[in-house]
């Protein structure tokens, strides 16, 4: 194996470890931790261990976690009125609205009733209009997460061919604008891309964000090249990335596997944001 092997445990323990020394800071100057309230519709599983891991990372950097839950079968309005009084509680610094929700319940329509200042999933129009302009706001976690990761290995960004292979709202238009706004060139690929093999091969950077188990080939891949793996595939045989990891990992420069890749460091980006929301509302700098 060629490849430097990306540590997003270790990158995402020591971003946790700023943000509880910064809570405790923060608590001092303002009389109380940040807080962030998760808001869990219904009883999906994975939704229920997402929103759980959340909880307990809260509480390990300092902060108060609200658990937020409505049942599988409350409407629109229901929604509604919890998010405002979220969005009106000055002990909640940040609001998580858990998705998918339940079936008749559009997680696109209530993400967006979410208090800008309190959208720590940086999902809301506002904080997109704020990305695509390049002004300060809220971003969306993981991408954030694969810049902390990129920049732990030193990649140079400024004029770099990066691809990134996936254009959703959640991951691949904010990942490719912060890669625009770091000065890379940015290419980005979905399902109707022409040759795709092509187009990653000329990539410096290649961030993988489909969810299709092992995907990208080793031939697909410039050799030194950086590959950052955000897909997460449950096989029988446990979590799978998007990316063939032994085999690219013989040819890239670095890589991240998975688990232990770029899944850390969504929630220690979650928690950055908090505090990030936090000091924006007491209107106190770092
Ligand atoms: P998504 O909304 O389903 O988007 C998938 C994207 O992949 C779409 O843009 C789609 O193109 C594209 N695509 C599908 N098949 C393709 C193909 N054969 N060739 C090229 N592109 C193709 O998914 P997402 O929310 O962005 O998530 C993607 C993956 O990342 C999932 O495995 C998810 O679990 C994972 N993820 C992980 C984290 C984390 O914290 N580690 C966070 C977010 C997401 P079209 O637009 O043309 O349909």
């Amino acid at each position: 194996m060629a490849a430097r092997v990306i540590d997003g445990r270790a990158v995402a323990a020591h971003l946790r470890a700023e943000v509880a020394e910064q809570v405790t800071r923060f608590a001092e100057r303002i009389g109380y931790p940040p807080g962030l309230a998760t808001v869990l519709v219904g009883d999906d599983r994975a939704s229920a261990v997402y929103v759980g891991a959340k909880q307990r990372a809260c509480a390990e950097v300092g902060m108060v976690a609200f658990d937020e839950r409505l049942p599988a079968d409350a409407s629109s309005d229901d929604v509604l009125e919890l998010l405002n009084r979220l969005n009106a509680d000055p002990a909640v610094n940040g609001i998580l609205l858990q998705l998918p929700l339940p079936a008749g319940l559009s997680g696109t329509a209530l993400t967006g009733l979410i208090d800008p200042a309190k959208d720590v999933d940086g999902l809301t129009p506002v904080s997109a209009g704020l990305l695509a302009l390049g002004r300060p706001g809220l971003r969306p976690c993981t991408p954030v997460g694969v810049m902390g990761l990129l920049a732990s290995v030193g990649a140079a960004l400024e004029g770099a061919e990066a691809v990134v292979i996936g254009r959703s709202n959640l991951f691949g238009k904010p990942m490719s604008q912060l890669l625009l706004a770091a000065d890379a060139t940015v290419t980005v690929c979905h399902s109707h891309t022409r040759d795709l093999a092509r187009v990653c091969g000329r990539a410096d950077i290649v961030i993988a964000a489909v969810g299709r188990a092992r995907m990208v080939k080793a031939d697909w891949v410039k050799p030194g090249a950086t590959v950052i793996d955000v897909g997460m595939n449950r096989l029988s045989g446990g979590l799978v990335g998007d990316v063939d990891f032994e085999a690219v990992a013989a040819v890239a420069g670095a890589i991240t596997p998975v688990p232990g890749g770029v899944g850390p460091m969504t929630i220690a980006e979650l928690l950055a944001n908090t505090l990030s929301a936090g000091r924006r509302q007491a209107q106190i700098g770092a």
